[in-house]
Parts: C-alpha cells; sequence; structure tokens
C-alpha cells in the first residue's frame, strides 16, 4: 500500500468546479491584488478567528514580519520564541535587528514552557511569540499573565494552527494578534502563498494595513516605511471557498489522530499529548520514536510517507551561531529534533491507509 504524507489532490477534486468558478470572478472582475476579494475573505476569517480585525498579507513569514514591525520591534530589542519551530518564527525577528531570545519547549507539547519564560525577560524584550506548534494551542493563559506583569505583547505564530482552540478560544483570539499562513500544506491552504493578521486591535490593525503597502494610505503619501505584504485576490477567492470546509477537514484530521492514539497506547511510540482543554487541528501529527532515521527509512520501504520537523532547532542554524547558544542550552528541544517524526494525516486519506501506517510504524520500531 502507498499512503502519501500530503495529498493536495484529494482534496482540490471535490470542489473544482467551485474554486475555479471563483477564481474566474477575479479573472473577469480584473481586481487582482487587495479589493473586494480579499476584503470579504478578511471579514469571514476574522469572524473565524473571533477577532475584530483580520489582514490579508502575502505569506505567514509576512504576517511576522509586519506584525513586528508594526510593534516597531529594531535594533536593540529581544523577542522571545521557541527555537523548535519553522525558520520564520526567529528569522523575522533577526531581519528587524533584533535579537531572539530562545526558550526551551514543553517535552509533551512540543510547545514553549511558560515556566522558562520570565527567565528570559530583561529590559529589552519586546515581545514574547508562542508557536502553537503542529496545530495545538500553547499556554497562552500562563504567556499573557507574564507578558502583561512585564508590559510586552504577545504575537501568536499561529501559522499551523487555524481554528485550533485551547479552552473554547481561538488561536489568533488570546494573543495581541496572532499571524497565519495559508501556505499549500497548512490546514487552510491558498494556491500559492498567502498570510493574514488577526487582532483585536483597531490601532495595529490599520498600521498592518499600512504597513503592507509601503507604508502608504494613499498613493504616494508613506506614513511607515512598511513593505510589500499584499495579498493577491485570486489567493482570497481561493481561500474563502476552502474555509467553508475548513472545520469538517479538522475533523477528518482529529478522526485519523485518534486512530493513530489508539495504535499507539501503551507501546514504544510516543503519540502527541494533547493539553487538557486543547482542540488540536493536527496540521501535523507528530509521534517520538527510537532510531527515528531508521523507522523512517523502514516506513519509506514499505510505502508510508513520513516527515521530520524539525531535525536541526533554530539554535543550531549556522546563521544564527552569533547569538551564541550552545548544544545543550536546549535539551528538550535538541531531543526532540532526534526524535520526532509526522505521519500521514491529511483529510481525505482514507481509514485504511491510516490503519496501515499506524500499524507499519509498530513494525518499524519493533524492527530494532
Ligand atoms: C508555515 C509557517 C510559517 C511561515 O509561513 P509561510 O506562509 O510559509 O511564510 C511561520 N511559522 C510557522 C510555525 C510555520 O509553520
Amino acid at each position: 500500500m502507498n499512503v502519501k504524507l500530503l495529498d493536495l489532490t484529494a482534496q482540490y477534486l471535490p470542489i473544482r468546479n467551485e474554486i475555479r468558478r471563483a477564481i474566474d470572478e477575479v479573472c473577469d472582475a480584473q481586481a487582482l491584488i487587495l479589493g473586494p476579494a480579499v476584503e470579504r475573505f478578511e471579514k469571514k476569517l476574522a469572524t473565524y478567528c473571533g477577532t475584530k480585525h483580520a489582514v490579508g498579507v502575502s505569506s505567514g513569514t509576512d504576517a511576522l514580519l509586519c506584525s513586528l514591525m508594526a510593534l516597531g520591534v529594531g535594533p536593540g530589542d529581544e523577542v522571545i520564541c521557541p527555537s523548535f519551530t519553522f525558520f520564520a518564527t526567529a528569522g523575522c525577528v533577526a531581519r528587524l535587528g533584533a535579537k531572539p531570545v530562545f526558550v526551551d519547549i514543553d517535552s509533551r507539547t512540543f510547545n514553549i514552557d511558560p515556566s522558562l519564560i520570565a527567565e528570559k525577560i530583561t529590559g529589552k524584550t519586546k515581545a514574547i511569540m508562542p508557536v502553537h506548534l503542529f496545530g495545538q494551542c500553547a499556554r497562552m493563559e500562563e504567556i499573557n499573565a507574564i507578558a502583561c506583569a512585564h508590559g510586552v505583547k504577545v504575537i501568536e505564530d499561529a501559522a499551523q494552527a487555524i481554528g485550533a482552540r485551547r479552552n473554547d478560544a481561538p488561536a489568533c483570539s488570546t494573543g495581541f494578534a496572532g499571524c497565519l499562513s495559508f501556505y499549500p500544506t497548512k490546514n487552510l491552504g491558498a494556491f500559492g502563498d498567502a498570510g493574514a493578521i488577526c487582532t483585536n486591535d483597531d490601532e495595529f490593525a490599520a498600521n498592518c494595513r499600512l504597513l503592507r503597502v509601503h507604508g502608504s494610505g494613499h498613493a504616494y503619501h508613506h506614513k511607515f516605511i512598511g513593505g510589500m505584504f499584499r495579498l493577491a485576490a485570486i489567493q482570497a477567492a481561493v481561500l474563502e471557498v476552502k474555509l467553508k470546509y475548513l472545520n469538517e477537514w479538522h475533523e477528518a484530521r482529529r478522526r485519523h489522530a485518534a486512530i493513530y492514539d489508539e495504535l499507539f497506547a501503551g507501546g514504544k511510540v510516543v503519540a502527541p499529548h494533547i493539553d487538557e482543554g486543547n482542540y488540536s487541528i493536527y496540521n501535523q501529527y507528530v509521534v517520538r520514536v527510537p532510531n527515528r532515521d531508521r523507522v523512517k527509512q523502514r516506513l519509506a520501504d514499505r510505502g508510508v510517507g513520513s516527515a521530520v520537523y524539525y531535525p536541526i532547532a533554530l539554535h543550531q542554524q549556522e546563521c544564527f551561531a552569533y547569538l551564541g547558544v550552545k548544544e545543550g542550552d536546549l535539551p528538550v528541544t535538541e531531543q526532540a529534533c532526534r526524535e520526532v517524526l509526522a505521519l500521514p494525516v491529511y483529510p481525505e486519506l482514507p481509514e485504511e491507509q491510516v490503519r496501515y501506517a499506524g500499524g507499519e510504524v509498530l513494525r518499524a520500531v519493533v524492527g530494532d
């Protein structure tokens, strides 16, 4: 049997006509950048995320960058974030001349460990950026309490977590702002790069709207030095169609995850732990296994796709060597890098393939 890690065609085919109609409307209107299609999507997205505003931008990376710019993050500032995440989280901080300050993760959830944040706060800390990794929210109430006590802002990197909830509050709704990615492999994927910033703060939202067009409110007048972070209308049209199906897709992923959980219970494969009160959208279903690379190869030999998110932590990247974080400084992160393996969990996956993949993981681990 062949089990793909992800099959975007399976999601596209049943909604092909609807999507092509939506794209056609944009083509006919020739309003290609921002404009009515983007505004319509932004309204629906804000409602979905439980925030007052949603600002469509060109990617998840640009959502993070634009948010940090709107907070005025720059040289001399520090931003606290995990090291076990996609590069963009800390890359955006460094691009603005600020310093990413890495905090280790909780070994059970892979999310930033709130109990380690306070000791990293200094007079220079401008923001905390938790990442809701693999589709599960970080412990926002603890993070917000620390941020509040020190007068710093919380920017949620919710790139992998649209529609995830913690104690019924959607991702993006409990921080000062939340950043989303619509990269095609995310639960809500565009047909190219796209992203959004969600917030309840009127002034911040207005500033993000300016920053995404070079800080310009009307033509040739520039209030800020911004960037080119505009969302394309075709992407918004596709996303508006897909948003209707998103909750069903989350539920299908959760059913697959429940099957894996049951298969792996009590064995050598450590299933992902979901914190009490969390509704995970399982952007990835990530297990820990001994001899990970060998298990991955055995799965490939048996036709089962898998991937490693992330094999190298950010503090161990060449470009961040100047930060001086040494091997062993973030032990939980480093151990995760050695043990994690993401298994197929996309919504359209037939149940028999989930069971086959799960069985092969168990066999591959026992083979040692
Ligand atoms: C995907 C992702 C991003 C960046 O999103 P892009 O749309 O690819 O720029 C940022 N942070 C995390 C945690 C991500 O998974």
